[in-house]
């Protein structure tokens, strides 16, 4: 499974490793993740561009990648931006009141020692269930409109298209999972009693 991450040059490869033991077997394209800094209008952008119609490769996508691409997945790839100004901001405070979604499934020892990280590993978990819709179109949704109103605390954004609920629960459902997975490979504990 190809994954290239440009996040922190100190977690790109642990992430890598995090991404490529939860979704073996369920994405199917390469991914390629990156912080933008020009991503302000949004927390996170999923698209599966065809990368020969590049005239330039992004920034960050090598000959090598792009050779795997072309040769072994039909020049398709999932690329994924997450918002730098979002990923700083938590990394400084985390403020409830500034963001929209809650916490409640991360320790609040996470929330303290990595504010940046649960942000993080929200917004990719979601980015990452729109790359699975793409690669699985013929089961495309995992979570059924009808069990919307059993979900606490989901913003009304998400109700608005089936696939923004699908992932936006799905994230909801495997965010600490993978934190707790990132973190392990850090060599970090997490105390559950905090
Ligand atoms: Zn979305």
């Amino acid at each position: 499974m190809l994954v290239k991450c440009l996040v922190e040059d100190s977690i790109n490869e642990l992430l890598e490793s995090t991404i490529q033991k939860t979704y073996e077997g369920i994405i199917e394209h390469p991914i390629f993740i990156k912080i933008q800094p020009k991503l302000t209008n949004s927390h996170g952008l999923h698209c599966y561009p065809n990368i020969r119609a590049y005239e330039r490769l992004p920034s960050g996508i090598d000959n090598e990648f792009a050779s795997l691409v072309k040769m072994e997945y039909n020049d398709m790839f999932h690329y994924i931006s997450i918002s730098e100004e979002g990923y700083n901001n938590n990394k400084i405070t985390l403020l409830e009141e500034d963001v929209y979604w809650n916490y409640d499934c991360y320790t609040q020892q996470q929330i303290n020692d990595f504010p940046e990280l649960c942000y993080f590993t929200h917004v990719l978990t979601h980015e990452l269930q729109h790359a699975w819709q793409y690669d699985s179109p013929h089961e495309l949704i995992r979570y059924m409109h009808e069990d919307k109103k059993e979900i606490p605390n989901l913003d009304e954004h998400f109700y608005r298209t089936i696939c923004e609920y699908d992932a936006e629960v799905e994230a909801m459902n495997k965010r600490r999972e993978f934190l707790d997975y990132l973190l392990l490979l850090q060599g970090v504990s997490v105390d559950e009693s905090i």
